[in-house]
């Protein structure tokens, strides 16, 4: 069985390699030439753990490979994989060009029978218009399935998400698709789940905007916690001993942001308007997450009260640890805020520098890119933790005291420990935490 996986973005790639490394030949093709090239000159264009060795390992056995001609790449597969982006647009709606485009390509290229998997995230339906779609533009008598196979994986750990996967939603409508696709999964048939089509693309967008809500339910406690003596870690914690809630997802922050959960539940809410349903729940939830930033904000501004001319040290800018992924990214309103306000920012990120230089230029007035965290929190009056990146478990703390102007620190993930801090002379603000 040759299989397509259309748009080698965080999804597609990932995709691509794990269906490889699961023994099936693959081509992996994108409307972005320049991607292609990198990635035949052995370059990986995401900052992905364990990405590298996996596309290295299938390219070098021979059963993957990547090219620019989307009609060839589509000819020559039986089924394919559609990991294009799906964005978000003003209303909330989910941008279904990328999706529209691909499905005219498979129209203009059905040479015989496909099977068509939607793996980007699509509202509840979008097989229908797929489907008609490939009909109205299709040239020939050939036929075709379209199913869904929504992608679950996390930047950060995608490769053994993809590879080690809790479940595998798989949504047809036909004998012969659902054949297709569970032949393709064998390696784990144990977590195969068949449904129909619209349960499955509802199953995908029903449980990022559960993670959200849950996510947001902790930062409602948090806001709480301010209010009394009550610490929103340790509320986190005893609620979470209940294995019918769970500790995961229950850490109070500066909210959800990233390319998935913030555009998923706008989506989903927007679906359910759409179809007569009140989906308050979930747009309340997506408020009080836009308003994580307004409460961090009002913390940095009570340690230092005017920012203007004030120097800042950022730490973190990627969405979440583990990714150079910016998108929705806490750190860019924050950055934002700052500069509007006249601070100046140094900032500092492990993997995502490169990213958000094409959201804040490198400015040498304002805006400082720094090659170590230290050199960051040189002559800053504060230093806002906004990303819980592993490697900031270990700053020299006495050397960024020495360092900077302030010894202050806004800690909008509870990474660290408030008494540590404290005891070295830091002014420490963080999250829900007396
Ligand atoms: P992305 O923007 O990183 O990748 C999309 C890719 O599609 C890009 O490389 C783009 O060039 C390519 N593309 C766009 N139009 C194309 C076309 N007509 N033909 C060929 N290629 C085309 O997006 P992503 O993060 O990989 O997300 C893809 C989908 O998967 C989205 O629907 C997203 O919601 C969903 N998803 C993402 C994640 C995640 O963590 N990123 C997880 C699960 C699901």
């Amino acid at each position: 069985m040759k299989i397509a996986v259309i748009g080698t973005g965080y999804v597609g790639l990932v995709t691509a390699a794990g269906l490889a490394e699961f023994g099936h030949e693959v081509i992996g093709a994108d409307k972005v030439a320049d991607k292609i090239r990198r990635i035949n000159q052995g370059e990986v264009p995401i900052f992905e753990p364990g990405l590298d060795k996996l596309l290295a390992a299938s390219l070098k056995r021979g059963n993957l490979r990547f090219t620019h001609d989307l009609g060839q790449t589509i000819q020559a597969a039986d089924v394919i994989f559609v990991c294009v982006g799906t964005p978000p647009q003003d209303d909330g709606s989910a941008d279904m060009s990328q999706i529209e485009e691909v499905s005219r390509m498979i129209a203009e290229n059905l040479n015989g029978y496909k099977v068509v998997v939607e793996k980007s995230t699509v509202p509840v339906k979008t097989s229908l218009w797929i489907k008609r779609i490939i009909s109205l533009y299709k040239k020939t008598d050939q036929t075709f399935d379209v199913a869904s196979n929504p992608e679950f994986l996390r930047e950060g750990s995608a490769v053994s998400d993809f590879l080690n996967p809790d479940r595998i939603i798989i949504g047809v409508e036909t004998e012969r698709a659902r054949d297709y696709l569970v032949k393709i999964y064998d390696k784990a048939k144990d977590r195969v789940f068949v449904t129909n089509i619209d349960t499955a693309e509802l199953i995908k967008h029903a449980s990022n905007s559960f993670l959200a809500l849950k996510i947001s339910y902790i930062n409602l406690i948090s806001n709480l916690c301010e209010k009394t003596d009550a610490d929103v870690e340790q509320v986190a914690k005893g609620m979470g001993l209940d294995p019918r809630i769970g500790g995961l997802f229950l850490r109070a922050g500066l909210g959800y942001g990233g390319s998935c959960f913030p555009k998923d539940i706008k989506a989903l809410v927007k679906i359910g308007e759409d179809l007569g349903v009140n989906m308050d729940l979930l747009r309340e939830a997506d408020r009080i997450n836009f308003d994580r930033i307004r409460v961090y904000m009002e913390k940095v501004r009570k340690a230092l009260w005017i920012l203007k001319d004030k120097t800042i040290a950022v730490l973190g800018l990627s969405f979440k640890p583990e990714t150079d992924d910016i998108r929705e990214a806490p750190s860019i309103r924050v950055i934002k805020e700052l500069l509007t306000e006249g601070a100046l920012v140094r900032l500092y990120d492990p993997e995502a520098a490169a990213n958000m230089k094409t959201v804040f230029p490198e400015d040498s007035a304002r805006v400082t890119y720094c090659r170590t965290p230290l050199d960051a929190t040189e002559g800053a009056h504060a230093l806002l933790l906004i990303t819980e990146w592993d490697e900031f478990r270990t700053l020299d703390w006495p050397a960024i005291r020495r360092l900077m102007a302030n010894p202050i620190v806004v800690d909008g993930r509870n990474m660290f420990d408030p008494q540590n801090l404290r005891g070295l002379g830091f002014e420490y603000y963080s999250i829900g935490r007396a």
